[in-house]
């Protein structure tokens, strides 16, 4: 017949047969990134030999990880289809849905199968349906999935690299996943996979609409700004509808008219209503993260903003990069103050702007909460209550007991520690609100920008920033 997929042996995997028409890296727009890592992946399955001669180490495991409908299979499917070589796709629950002591032979049949075809890609699809903690949840374990993902680790550890066999898993849910699936020499390569930006969607929109006559006066930029957090899956679907509506009214051309219709049929789906940005949610976002940036900028000792985003990315709305610190051995006070005071930006801007803040910023103030309290506790950053560690152990749970709580000190250090870290969080909203009230101006000029292109790079910001009034010297300390 002609179907593209057929089932393969005894395992319930899918071998999508070289004949196929094969998935390249061509057809995954607004991924520009996850390509880039994965091309690495192709050129090893294309000449396994070149890179072995030279000893190189090639990851066994990549795990994508991101949204649903942003393109993880179609990826996986493209690597394939780039190297050549057979593609063997499961889900994850597929194998959580067998009988008793079927999921783990299933698995070995898979890697006998993949080794025997190889150099070929094993994808996982839904991998967190095998591969959450073990022991998570409760009532202990599921012993058929556990026994299922013992297997899978076994498998992996058991094939060399000289197998040529690559494993390719997506999650949504990569919080979730058991530690151990992460570890060396298993998924050690971790690639992320978000919903576009509007050049993104842009892009997908052109991918999809190949073979779709459009209507004069048809814009997929316009579209494309119509459409925010929409996947790619979701905008693929926006070209089907409209084209299913045109040749339901029997037009030839897809117009307009059909592809706003098509972007309300989709955005009142069922999977996407809830990831729909609100306009009012986007607008306070907006001022949030630009709040965020434009303290950054204003302090003396923080590195530049890299970027801002008002796309939704894992639980939070947007975010803000500022260069790490991460792999520097030390900070200053300085630096630590700044830190407070930017955490502060987002929850500052929402109070001058809209005076009834969201809960939107509790992430920012549990982070400057912590570094406050190691700044006096940890660090001797406090003259009043001096250079000394309180508390013991690093609020490790001990047998459901919270051991940061024990205390090592009287209750009038205590006291004299909440009401320094208070101090400092009290001062980093301060400077944050002088800074934002100062440079108002460019706030505002920041959001609208952040509205209009969601995403603004080092280039866009370097030049909204030009002339950000920055934060007066603090007095010295001591
Ligand atoms: P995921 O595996 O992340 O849930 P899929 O790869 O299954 O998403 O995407 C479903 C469909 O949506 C794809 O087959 C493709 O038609 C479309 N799609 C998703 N992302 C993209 C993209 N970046 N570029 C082009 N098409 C995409």
């Amino acid at each position: 017949g002609g179907s593209k997929v057929m089932k393969f042996g005894k395992s319930k995997a899918k071998l999508v047969s070289k004949e196929s028409p094969q998935v390249t890296f061509a057809d995954v727009a607004g991924a520009d990134e996850a390509i880039e890592e994965l091309e690495e992946i192709k050129d090893f399955l294309k000449e396994p030999a070149k890179f072995q001669a030279v000893g190189a180490r090639i990851p066994k495991g990549v795990l994508l990880y991101g949204p649903p409908g942003t393109g993880k299979t179609l990826l996986a499917r493209a690597v394939a289809g780039e190297a050549n070589v057979p593609f063997y796709a499961i889900s994850g629950s597929d194998f959580v849905e067998m009988f008793v002591g079927v999921g783990a032979s299933r698995v070995r049949d898979l890697f006998s199968q993949a080794k025997e075809n190889a150099p070929a890609i094993i994808f996982i699809d839904e991998i967190d349906a095998v591969g959450r903690h073990r022991g998570a949840g409760m009532g202990g374990g599921h012993d058929e999935r556990e026994q299922t993902l013992n297997q899978l680790l076994v498998e992996m550890d058991g094939f060399d690299v000289k197998a040529n066999v690559i494993l390719i898993a997506a999650t949504n849910r990569p919080d979730i996943l058991d530690p151990a699936l992460l570890r060396p020499g298993r998924f050690d390569r971790q690639i992320g996979v978000d919903a576009p930006d509007m050049l993104g969607r842009k892009r997908i929109l052109e991918v999809h609409s190949k073979g779709k006559p459009m209507a004069e006066g048809v814009d997929l930029e316009v579209l494309a700004r119509k459409t925010p957090g929409f996947t790619g899956a979701d905008l693929a679907n926006v070209l089907n509808e409209a084209a299913l509506l045109t040749a339901r009214s029997n037009a030839q051309l897809i117009d307009n008219r059909a592809l706003d219709e098509a972007v309300d049929r989709v955005m009142a789906g069922p999977q996407r209503r809830t990831r729909v940005m609100r306009d009012k949610e986007k607008l306070i976002t907006a001022y949030h993260e630009g709040g965020h940036a434009l303290v950054a900028t204003a302090m003396n000792f923080t590195d530049p903003v890299t970027k801002i985003t008002i796309l939704p990315r894992g639980r939070a709305l947007g975010y803000t990069m500022v260069m790490p610190l991460e792999d520097r051995y030390s900070v200053t006070r300085n630096e630590l103050l700044d830190q407070l005071a930017y955490a502060m930006g987002g929850r500052v801007a929402e109070e001058i702007i809209f005076h009834d803040p969201t809960s939107g910023a509790s992430n920012d103030i549990e982070k400057a909460t912590a570094t406050a309290r190691k700044m006096v506790t940890e660090f001797g950053m406090s003259s009043v209550v001096g250079p000394l560690k309180l508390g013991q152990g690093s609020g490790e749970v001990f047998l459901g007991r919270d051991m940061g709580h024990q205390r090592d000190y009287s209750e009038r250090v205590a006291e004299s520690v909440d009401r320094e870290v208070r101090q400092l969080l009290e001062d980093a909203h301060d400077e944050a609100y002088e800074v934002l009230i100062k440079n108002r101006v460019i706030l505002d000029e920041l959001a609208t920008a952040l509205l209009e292109h969601e995403t603004l790079d080092q280039t866009a910001l370097a030049e909204i920033f030009a002339n950000v009034e920055q934060l007066p010297a603090r007095p010295q300390w001591l």
